[in-house]
């Protein structure tokens, strides 16, 4: 096929348009992304050739290779990896605009002058960064295992098009030539090539290699100096989670932490260990301190790396962890397992689910580990991913109380900065209390106002503010050393027996009252019934006991999903004067079409209390002024 030209897509040439004119700092990154590619096209390689030795095409001593030429002002990066495609070199570097390319750009806007860098190896866009430092970029590629003639060179200076044309390479891979801006020589320098390779890839476990040019005496004629160029291996090439702890510093886990994970900040925590016994294998685990972008979506790829005697066999390994920790990124080595193993295999396999049990273990206690000795640190994490854990109180039932001792809830009882726990909770319980009680808000401000706390405070009894959405389903579920978790919008409350003359004494007085609101009612309400969680507000309504949370609700609908309404319970308060108001117009006239009035106030107030317009906006004014004018009207009588 000849030459054929062809566009950017937009965002493309935005990403490049950023490379070439906002990027100032830290240009040298770009070394660091195409490093990372080679590796990864090698390990694709390797990978594939325990299947299928074809594609060694005899060479499987892998290599990634930088040449700088001086005279032209190329730098180039080559591997024998597993090479591309012209449809694959199209698709990847040329139209395609990757899936995190818009969330970059978002990012890129909101990010400071010194932060933006940073940000170039989060979001898959790591082959352009190399026009931050090349005013043209070559690439060439031929797929392993394909003829010598079905290579293909990629090229474009970055001017919203690019030029694929077929060619003859003999080794299989990609070469990357850069075509260096005048400003950017200095990647041609030997030793600033050798800085930023052991600063960024020293980890990297394919040998970096480039020919060096030395002076040495000649041995035929002493002072004569003679050029010899041997090939040196830049990295040292130590898989970092093979190391001692005390060999890796904390920088050098940092920057193995943003190799594996595309994010520019520093990890949370490390946790780096070996496991021996009956399942021996290696882990390097990084808890992260900031949530990515789509941890909530379907598709999210997650899980440690997996090696099996230093081969990658996977990037991302979900049978390592289960999806409620889907937020750690990291490396697991072992030898337990087989080369070819396979998805299948994985499932099923013995030493996958002790690796599994040991990691979800390790992780649980260095997050327990993490609140109890580094509060600090620990709250900032649970801010990113308490959410995330939050799942494995409903997905791990063994483990439900452990997970469920990591949350942080704020409450209405304060403890200085610290929020509380299911077990601070515990710990403080009144005597005969045998539930846990917690209120569902979309703030803790709307929380804290809630009528349906009244009681609570009064008597003293402490209540858990949530505030995610699933709250209700997950935590509502939970039984904590024996103590039901109970939401206080849902259901009856009665906080004290004592409280049980008075009750009857009130259900007497009250109950044709409450039938006659019940009838008026009948349509909006389930129920009308005396409340047991009010002191000052004169009603509420409240969700029966197994209904969806209104909190959740809310929620649904706001995002577009149809809820069946659901009628509520009208809870009134029997200590209210109100009620004594009302009971009086009863008494006076059945058919008082002044107690019609105050009903459907009442009801309409209720709603608006829990955040719901009045059923009738228009009538609920028009009654209020009526009863304003009424009331300061000048008696006659
Ligand atoms: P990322 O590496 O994060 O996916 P890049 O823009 O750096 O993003 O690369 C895009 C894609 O191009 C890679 O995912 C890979 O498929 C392909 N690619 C880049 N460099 C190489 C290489 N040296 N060998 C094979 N494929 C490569």
């Amino acid at each position: 096929m000849t030459k054929q030209r062809m566009e950017f897509k937009a965002e493309t040439r935005q990403i490049l348009d950023l490379m070439i004119h906002s990027l100032y700092s830290h240009k040298e990154v770009f070394l660091r992304e195409l490093l990372s590619n080679a590796s990864d096209a090698i390990d694709k390689a390797r990978y594939e050739s325990l299947t299928n030795k074809g594609i060694l095409e005899g060479d499987g001593e892998w290599k990634i290779k930088i040449s700088a030429d001086r005279n032209t002002g190329a730098l180039t990066v080559s591997d024998n990896g597993i090479g591309m495609t012209r449809d694959e070199v199209i698709q990847e570097i040329g139209t395609i605009a990757h899936s995190g390319t818009r969330d970059f750009l978002a990012a890129m806007k909101n990010a400071g002058r010194n932060e933006n860098t940073e940000l170039i190896g989060q979001f898959g866009v790591g082959f352009y960064s190399s026009f931050m430092v090349a005013d043209k970029v070559t690439v060439i590629s031929r797929k392993a295992g394909h003829d010598a003639g079905s290579g293909v060179v990629w090229e474009s200076s970055a001017d919203g098009s690019f030029t694929v044309e077929d060619v003859e390479k003999q080794q299989k891979g990609t070469e990357v030539i850069l075509h260096l801006k005048e400003d950017a020589k200095i990647y041609l320098d030997e030793w600033v090539i050798r800085d930023t390779v052991r600063k960024y890839s020293d980890f990297i476990e394919h040998p970096i290699v480039m020919d060096i040019e030395r002076e040495e005496e000649s041995s035929i004629k002493k002072e004569e100096k003679i050029k010899v160029t041997s090939e040196e291996t830049l990295n040292s090439r130590k898989a970092i989670w093979l190391k001692q702890k005390s060999e890796v510093t904390e920088p050098e886990y940092n920057e193995f932490y943003r190799h594996i994970s595309h994010d520019f900040s520093d990890p949370a925590k490390v946790i780096h260990f070996r496991a021996e016994g009956a399942s021996e294998f290696t882990a390097l685990i990084y808890l992260p301190s900031q949530r990515p972008a789509d941890i909530f979506f379907r598709d999210y790829k997650f899980g440690p790396a997996l090696y099996v005697k230093r081969v990658k066999i996977m990037e991302h390994c979900e049978e390592l962890v289960p999806p409620y920790l889907r937020f750690v990124k990291g490396v697991v080595e072992s030898s337990d397992l087989p080369l070819n193993v396979s998805r299948e295999i994985l499932q099923s396999n013995r030493h996958m689910e002790i690796i599994r049990n040991n990691l979800t273990k390790k992780i649980l206690d260095t997050l327990d580990d993490m609140k109890k000795n580094d509060y600090g640190n620990y709250l900032k994490f649970h801010g990113s991913f308490g959410r995330v854990l939050k799942e494995g109180i409903h997905f791990d039932f063994s483990r439900r109380e452990a997970i469920a001792e990591l949350l942080l809830f704020h409450s209405t009882k304060e403890d200085g900065e610290k929020l509380r726990t299911v077990a601070d909770y515990a710990a403080g319980m009144k005597e005969g209390q045998k539930e846990i009680y917690y209120i569902t808000a979309s703030s803790i401000g709307e929380a804290e106002n809630s009528p349906y706390l009244e009681a609570f405070r009064v008597k003293g009894y402490e209540v858990l503010i949530m505030l995610d959405d699933i709250d209700d389903i997950v935590m509502g579920s939970l039984e904590y050393k024996g103590k039901r978790l109970k939401s206080v919008i849902k259901g009856e409350v009665a906080l004290d027996s004592g409280d049980k003359e008075e009750k009857e004494k009130h259900e007497k007085a009250y109950k044709e009252l409450l039938e006659v609101i019940r009838e008026q009612l009948k349509d909006d309400v389930k129920d009308v019934r005396l409340s047991g969680r009010l002191r000052d507000s004169a009603c509420c309504l409240v969700a029966d006991e197994g209904d969806m949370d209104p909190q959740l609700e809310k929620i649904l609908r706001q995002m577009g999903q149809e809820v069946p309404e659901r009628k509520r319970i009208l809870e009134v308060n029997p200590s209210h004067p109100l009620l004594r108001v009302m009971n009086n117009f009863l008494a006076e006239k059945k058919e008082s079409l002044l107690l019609g009035e105050y009903i459907s106030l009442l009801y309409d107030q209720a709603r608006l209390i829990e955040g719901s317009k009045p059923k009738n906006p228009a009538a609920f004014a028009k009654t209020i002024v009526k009863l304003m004018v009424e009331h300061s009207a000048p008696k006659h009588d």
